[in-house]
């Protein structure tokens, strides 16, 4: 051998570099192909400028990133025609690790290792966690020079001479190790390279395109070029139309359906940030892909979890960020008190604002057709982030039970007078549901009143939250209340009844409603042909005990009883009917014994209220028994709470048979 070949230390101030990279990095192994490619591409990039200031003359020719695998050997090879290095370079970039203490960063950061490798001029020493021997061929562009022959087999000793490389440009050739079989498989590269290398700037080769061939794939002469090499992001919005947004949609996400809209992110102060981000069709919380932003630095993927740089509600969208700008190097909890990092946040929420309020002006239809879908992420938006709220007042639609859209103002516009009621409140009514709420929004809409559509797993908070920032309005279920008494005009005059007659109503109520809720019952006016009982829902209780259900910490409600508010009409024609019925089968309660006296004993005392109790209990049975054996009292509260969609299991198939004989008495009357 004619080559002088040199041995020598690395110089890292720890004792070996190596078993701290391989323990610490374990979990990140697969990032070495990202660091090894990203430096050929480097390499390839800077020749590139050089060629463009002139400083280099001859011809660059094909320039690109090769890799080759031997699967049987497990030897993996990463070469390029950059600008290669110089001996004295390969003694000072590579020889030299270019900071002071590694043990002691890995130690603190090695969490977030993964991201920061590359950041540290560890990046190629990243090849030992998967390689026994990494050898470097390389060549410099510049004239005179010799070719270098770096080799290394983990232990901080390395190997140096000539090498007989003939081409400019560098070789990195890979011994992986048995621990590392497997990224001696092709498929596997393939995947690191399709993950962390899709947008790399040079033509990355891995193999040769293939044909279908007398019955199987055979390689044809072509390269297979895995990467993009211009992505759309880095190209000016000016230029690009709405299907290549799409098609690049479809190229991130082959098994999504079409994104809703897109945002094209560029800026290059106080900050660099290019990006496309897209609204994925939204239909349920619990179908919602997160991570689905990719974080890249220059092209070089670094992560899908975005969760620390964007606002929470952000992670709902797709598409891709690439900035050098947002620091890797630390740790993850840092990252959202870092400026730099908050100031690309408070960006992207803003150009995503932006943009839906410029969809808002442009593209109204648009929009409208799309807001079922999209209206999860503007909501969450809203609920979870003050700012953005502040700006989706503008540009958030209302949707009613007929389908029609509004903004917020067009809605208080729109119902002002009508739904005013008389504390100058507008009332803005809401079903959750068209199908159980129908009789309730029928009646609303009869009444000449607009009844919105609040179907969605947030709304619960949401009408809270509308409640806080639409000022002047209230918010009430349409099933909240009776038609006449969702939106009063005037002080409503209660209805006087004696206590009696009130104890007495409420009692026989009780006797046939499902047991487990609690019902307030009262006696109303409602008019002769309207239905005979109506079953409401305070708008207050019933949100707390939904929000507490969806998680907002007020247990005390969620485990409550359900409560209704049980409105007899008492105009009602079978009311009547049953009341008088009722007074002529069951005896009023008559006389109360005597309390007992002031200064009576203990024993007296009790004796007393328990004898006043027993005359209490008796009358009350008595009633009890009336209204169980009353057919028509049961019969209109059952069709009162089939109406409202509380009739079920046994009650429900009671009532059916009993409608049925009531139905066959009516139609097969003997005489
Ligand atoms: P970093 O890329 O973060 O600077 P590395 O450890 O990956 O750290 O590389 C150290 C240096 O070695 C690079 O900055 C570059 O100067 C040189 N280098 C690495 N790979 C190549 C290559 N393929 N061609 C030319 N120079 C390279």
């Amino acid at each position: 051998m004619s080559k002088k070949t040199n041995k020598g230390q690395i110089g890292v101030t720890t004792e070996n570099i190596f078993p701290v990279i391989k323990q610490f990095l374990y979990s990140d192994h697969e990032i070495f192909l990202r660091e090894i490619v990203a430096n050929a591409v480097d390499a390839t990039e800077k020749l590139k400028a050089l060629a463009s200031s002139g400083e280099f003359k001859e011809e660059t020719g094909d320039l690109k990133v090769v890799i080759e695998l031997d699967e049987k050997k497990k030897i993996l090879k990463v070469s390029d025609s950059g600008i290669g290095m110089t001996a004295e370079e390969v003694d000072r970039y590579i020889n030299q690790i270019a900071f002071s203490s590694a043990g002691e960063f890995l130690e603190k950061y090695k969490d977030q290792i993964g991201s920061i490798i590359g950041h540290f001029g560890l990046g190629f020493y990243s090849a030992f966690m998967v390689s026994r021997k990494v050898t470097i061929d390389t060549l410099s562009w510049k004239e005179g020079e010799k070719a270098v022959r770096w080799s290394c087999d983990g232990s901080p000793e390395y190997e140096m001479g000539e090498s007989d490389r003939k081409e400019r440009g560098t070789t990195i050739t890979l011994y992986l190790d048995d621990d590392s079989a497997e990224y001696a498989e092709k498929s596997r590269i393939e995947g690191l390279l399709g993950k962390y290398c899709k947008f790399m700037p040079v033509p990355i080769v891995f193999g040769k395109e293939q044909e279908w061939k007398d019955g199987k794939y055979v390689d044809t002469d072509k390269d297979k070029i895995i990467n993009n090499i211009e992505p759309l992001w880095t190209k000016a919005p000016s230029e690009l139309k709405e299907e290549d947004y799409k098609a690049f949609y479809k190229a991130l996400y082959p098994m999504n359906e079409d994104p809703l809209f897109y945002i094209h992110l560029n800026v290059d102060y106080p900050f660099n940030l290019t990006g496309i981000l897209y609204f994925p069709k939204i239909k349920e919380r619990v179908a919602i892909d997160r991570n689905k932003i990719s974080l890249y630095c220059n092209r070089m993927f670094v992560t899908d979890h975005v969760d620390n740089i964007v606002p929470d509600f952000m992670t709902l969208l797709h598409g891709v960020i690439d900035s050098p700008d947002i620091p890797l190097n630390v740790s993850r909890s840092y990252l959202q008190s870092d400026e730099n990092v908050k100031k690309i946040s408070t960006y992207i929420t803003k150009k995503v604002a932006d943009r839906l309020e410029e969809i808002f002006k442009e593209q109204r239809p648009d929009l409208e057709k799309k807001w079922d879908n999209l209206k999860l992420f503007i909501e969450y938006g809203m609920l979870s982030d003050e700012k953005f709220c502040d700006r989706a007042l503008k540009f958030a639609l209302l949707k009613n039970t007929d389908g029609k859209f509004f903004s917020f103002d067009e809605y208080k516009a729109a119902i002002d007078g009508q739904q005013t009621d008389k504390d100058k409140k507008v009332v803005c009514l809401y079903a959750t549901s068209v199908e159980d709420q129908y009789r309730f929004i029928e009646d609303a809409k009869n009444k000449g009143y607009d009844v919105l559509l609040f179907d969605c797993e947030l709304d619960a908070h949401y009408v809270n939250l509308l409640e806080r920032k639409m000022e002047g309005c209230r918010f009430a279920r349409v099933d909240s209340d009776s038609v006449e008494r969702l939106i009063p005009k005037e002080e409503r005059v209660k209805l006087e009844m004696a206590e009696d007659a009130r104890y007495d109503l409420e009692n026989l109520f009780k006797a046939v409603l499902p047991e487990g809720n609690d019902y307030y019952v009262e006696g109303d006016n409602l008019g002769e042909n309207e239905p005979a009982i109506l079953i409401t829902q305070n708008e207050f209780m019933r949100r707390y005990r939904e929000m507490s259900a969806l998680g907002g910490g007020m247990n005390f409600y969620g485990e409550m009883p359900e409560s209704y508010n049980i409105t007899v009409n008492m105009e009602n024609p079978l009311v009547a009917m049953i009341l008088d019925a009722e007074k002529s089968a069951v005896a009023p309660q008559g006389e109360l014994p005597p309390e007992a006296d002031k200064d009576a004993s203990e024993e007296d005392k009790k004796a007393a209220r328990e004898a006043r109790e027993a005359v209490r209990n008796a009358h009350r049975a008595d009633i009890e028994a009336f209204a169980k054996g009353n057919e028509a009292l049961r019969q209109i509260v059952d069709i009162a709470l089939l109406s409202n969609g509380m009739l079920k299991g046994k009650a429900l198939s009671d009532f059916i048979e009993r409608s049925r004989k009531v139905v066959s008495d009516a139609y097969l009357k003997k005489d």
